[in-house]
């Protein structure tokens, strides 16, 4: 779909995309919403009676919405008012699409998706889209290890084709990580930046008032955005 030129607020969509049994990416798009000042899921806005249109970035290929919420309505930014810098949301900031799993993905299958995204750790979903936990390339590229050395060279047969039997019979949930600290997408950056700094993280993952995972935001993301913030005022 293309822009038609319709009047509001472009609002692109964060994407999660989650990993199924079956090799599939599932996406759901979440958007902020100007007018409750967090994320909802893009699904809402299409019954939504300030949504002027709804339409893919074609260089992207990124949803993208079109509001027409009056400021006047907006709880955050009234009219006259500017933004103050720090004052940025995690919501707001968040800037890549997020990969996620489902706990019944094989390792085998996981560990396609890992090198295909260059991903370091993904969250690990339950049915609602809540956090169970996660998954790292570290505990990845563990399990591979005790596979190849399960499989010894010499105890005939295609070494590389047991290796892999060896890590499709493995499933996410049988190795789940702890999600360690998260954050509200509704949560002040500075408030993100002080909880990565406490927990000792390179990432938090970012839920919406629900529980549900949004994605995901790195210190490397925040003070990106914090510097963007501060060019803008
Ligand atoms: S269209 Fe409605 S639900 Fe969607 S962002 Fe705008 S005000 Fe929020």
């Amino acid at each position: 779909m293309h822009r038609s030129g319709v009047q509001g607020e472009a609002i692109r969509a964060h994407v999660r995309r989650t990993l199924t049994p079956k090799g599939e990416l599932v996406p759901v798009a979440f958007v902020r919403c100007p007018r409750e000042a967090r994320m909802v899921e893009m699904t809402r806005c299409a019954t939504c009676g300030h949504c002027a249109e709804l339409f893919v970035e074609e260089a992207t290929q990124t949803p993208v919405l079109s509001c027409q919420l009056s400021p006047a309505a907006r709880p955050r930014s009234r009219a006259g008012s500017s933004p103050r810098p720090g004052a940025r949301s995690v919501g707001e900031a968040l800037e890549r699409e997020t990969i996620c799993l489902e706990p019944d993905v094989d390792l085998k299958t996981c560990a396609a998706i890992f090198r295909r995204f260059r991903l370091g750790r993904a969250p690990v979903l339950d049915a609602d889209g809540g956090l169970l936990g996660t998954l790292s390339r570290g505990r990845l590229a563990a399990e591979l290890r005790r596979a190849r050395a399960s499989c010894h060279p010499g105890s005939g047969g295609d070494r590389r084709a047991r290796v892999a039997e060896r890590l499709s019979a493995r499933r996410v949930g049988d190795v789940l990580e702890p999600a360690g600290a998260t954050v509200s997408d509704a949560a002040p950056l500075a408030r993100a930046a002080a909880l990565l700094l406490e927990a000792h993280q390179d990432e938090l993952i970012v839920l919406d008032e629900r529980g549900q995972v949004v994605g995901a935001i790195s210190a490397r993301e925040m003070h990106r955005s914090t510097r963007l913030t501060f060019a803008l005022v």
